[in-house]
C-alpha cells in the first residue's frame, strides 16, 4: 500500500484535477474504505456542467468499498477486507433536526467534512475516511457497482414511505429516469397499481419492463384524461414528481384522488421557481403536497437490506461502468438521457 491515493476534485465547469492526497489514519470513531465503486448522481452532474458553482468541491457520494482500516471504538459487524456502503451525508446528531428525527436535513450537513482542505463528500476517489455512524456493512457477494447505488435507493425509499402506499392505490410516477424507476419498483412491491408518464420510447419501454401497469406519453396523449379514465375520474392515489419541472408539480396536485398525496421528489430547477394551484384543492379534497430530500440513517438501512436481502435487483439501472480514470468520459455519458446510471469504478 503507497502511503498517497488519488482524489477527484470539481474546480469549474467541466474542469476536474485530481488531487495526489496522504492516506489518512482513521480515529478512535471512523473507519477508511478503499472505494471500488461510486455513482455518478445528478448532483456531480449539474457541478461537472456548471449548474452547481460551488468550487473546489471533492464530489462523489454513492460510495461502496472495501473495509480497510477501523478505529478501535467503532461497533460494527464488517470485517476488514468486507464490502461495505459508505452514507457520507454529514448528521452531527445533536442539531434539533437531527434531535427530531431529520438527520437527512441536518442543520450542520454543510459544516466542514475530514478533507478539510476540499469541502465535499470526496467519494470520487480511491480512498475514503467517515464517521462510524456512515458506515454500513454490505454483502461480499454483491457486485461494488450494484452496492454503491444504495444511496439513490435510500432517497427512493424514503420517499415511498412517506407517500405511505397502500395496497391497491392508484400510483403516478412522472418521469422514468432512475429515480422515477426505483419508485416504480418500490411501489409495485407494496402493492399497488402504477402509471408512469415518459415522452421518451426507450424510457417508456424501460418503465414497461420494470413493471408500470400503463404507460402513459404525455407528448401524445392528454396525461390529466389518461389519469382520469384509469381510475374511474377519481385520479391517482398518490404522485411522485420524479422530473425537476414545477408545472409538472401543478398538474399532479389537480390530479390528485381525495384523500391524495403529492411528492416532490425532485429538487426543481432553477430554484426559486412558483407554482400555481388552487388552495381548495387541500380543503376540499384533503390532498397533501410535500417531498423528501436525501435519506436519514433507517432509509439507508432499508435500502441496504433490501439490495444485500436481494429483495431488489439493481443490475438494470447499472447503464456503464468507467474505470477512474475515465471519471470525465463516464459524466458526459452520465449526462444522456439513455442512461440511468453510470458507475466510475477504482
Ligand atoms: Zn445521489
Ligand atoms: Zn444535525
Amino acid at each position: 500500500m503507497t502511503n498517497t491515493y488519488r482524489r477527484a476534485v470539481f474546480v469549474g465547469p467541466r474542469q476536474i484535477r485530481i488531487d495526489e492526497v496522504p492516506i489518512p489514519e482513521p480515529g478512535p470513531r471512523q473507519a477508511l474504505i478503499r472505494v471500488r465503486a461510486c455513482g455518478l448522481c445528478t448532483w456531480e452532474q449539474r457541478m461537472y456542467i456548471g449548474e452547481e458553482p460551488y468550487y473546489p468541491l471533492a464530489g462523489g457520494h454513492e460510495v461502496a468499498g472495501e473495509l480497510v482500516k477501523l478505529g478501535d471504538k467503532v461497533f460494527t459487524d464488517a470485517k476488514i477486507g468486507d464490502r461495505v456502503v459508505a452514507s457520507l451525508l454529514t448528521r452531527c446528531g445533536y442539531c434539533e433536526s437531527c434531535r427530531k428525527g431529520l438527520d437527512n436535513i441536518c442543520d450542520n450537513a454543510r459544516a466542514p467534512f475530514f478533507d478539510t482542505d476540499v469541502p465535499g463528500p470526496a467519494g470520487l476517489a480511491e480512498y475514503v475516511l467517515m464517521d462510524d455512524y456512515q458506515l454500513y456493512k454490505g454483502a461480499n457477494d454483491i457486485p461494488f457497482e450494484e452496492l454503491c447505488l444504495t444511496e439513490p435507493l435510500a432517497c427512493v425509499v424514503r420517499s415511498v414511505r412517506k407517500a405511505r402506499l397502500e395496497r391497491g392505490e392508484n400510483v403516478l410516477i412522472i418521469g422514468a429516469g432512475i429515480m422515477g424507476m426505483l419508485h416504480l419498483v418500490l411501489a409495485k412491491q407494496a402493492g399497488t397499481r402504477v402509471m408512469v408518464s415518459e415522452p421518451n420510447a426507450p424510457r417508456a419501454e424501460f418503465a414497461r419492463q420494470m413493471g408500470a401497469d400503463i404507460v402513459i406519453n404525455p407528448f401524445e396523449q392528454d396525461l390529466a384524461e389518461s389519469v382520469k379514465q384509469a381510475t374511474n375520474g377519481r385520479g391517482a392515489d398518490v404522485i411522485f414528481c420524479a422530473t425537476a419541472a414545477g408545472p409538472l408539480v401543478e398538474l399532479a396536485v389537480n390530479l390528485a384522488a381525495k384523500g391524495g398525496r403529492v411528492m416532490v421528489y425532485s429538487s426543481i430547477h432553477p430554484r426559486g421557481t412558483k407554482i400555481s394551484v388552487d388552495p381548495n384543492i387541500f380543503h376540499n379534497k384533503e390532498v397533501t403536497l410535500t417531498g423528501t430530500v436525501s435519506q436519514d440513517r433507517q432509509d439507508v438501512w432499508e435500502a441496504v437490506r433490501l439490495i444485500t436481502q436481494r429483495k431488489i435487483d439493481l443490475k438494470p439501472f447499472v447503464s456503464r461502468v468507467f474505470p477512474f480514470e475515465k471519471l470525465e468520459e463516464g459524466l458526459q455519458e452520465a449526462l444522456k438521457l439513455d442512461t440511468y446510471r453510470v458507475v466510475v469504478t477504482m
